[in-house]
């Protein structure tokens, strides 16, 4: 009697650790999900943290699974190409352009997961978009910053971050002192919010070398 309750024990623990590192697992298994189930994940951070990576690569896994991945972006990140999201390792995958939210609506067709990068650009008009996308069983995969070069929240990004099933902040690397970075420091002295990412312009940064940054 006791044998078995220490058994059952047992397997209970060790059901609950498999379901846990699954979850873990940065949702891979959720790839394919029998019956349609929207969700809405996020992938937030500073730049150069890899969140188009990690963008790419789940779309990439979708597209293995067979099933049907559209990509959107704001249309006026132009940095590199017109047609693809290109992350700073040169991964690319084919997206679409468009000017607001509503345009996302009318283009998405049949798709199955649908991501979207540079989120942090759109207006508020990007949370009921994906709501409805999600509502009506697509998975949504968005990637955006968290905070502007002044640390402050990022556009729809905190709406965006409270109605998703997934949150994931991934970090860059301290260019000061090595520690995790969530900070996207401007070297430039130029105010304006709406500045695409390079490397000579920004730096990613800690708290304490941010704070010692901004202070100077
Ligand atoms: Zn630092």
């Amino acid at each position: 009697m006791i044998i078995q309750q220490v058994i059952d024990e047992y397997n209970y623990k060790l059901s609950f650790d498999k379901r846990h590192s699954l979850q873990m697992d940065f949702l891979e298994n959720s790839v394919r999900v029998t019956g349609r189930k929207g969700s809405i994940e996020v992938i937030t951070g500073s730049m150069f943290s890899g969140k188009t990576e990690e963008l790419i690569r789940r779309l990439r896994r979708s597209q293995f699974a067979g099933l049907k991945v559209e990509i959107f972006k704001p249309s006026l990140d132009k940095r590199y190409s017109e047609t693809r999201v290109v992350s700073h390792d040169d991964k690319s995958i084919i997206s679409t352009p468009v000017d607001n939210p509503s345009a996302i609506l009318l283009l998405a067709g049949a798709v199955d997961v649908l991501g979207i990068d540079e989120a942090q650009f759109f207006d508020d008009s990007i949370i009921d978009v994906c709501n409805t996308l999600a509502d009506n069983g697509i998975r949504i995969v968005i990637a955006g910053l968290d905070m502007d070069f002044m640390g402050k929240p990022f556009g729809p990004m905190p709406a965006l971050l409270a109605v998703a099933e997934y949150v994931t902040k991934v970090h860059a690397i301290c260019m000061r002192c090595g520690n995790l970075a969530q900070y996207s420091f401007r070297k430039s002295e130029d105010a304006q919010v709406v500045l695409i990412g390079e490397r000579k312009l920004y730096e990613p940064l800690c708290r304490n070398c941010f704070n010692a940054a901004i202070n100077k």
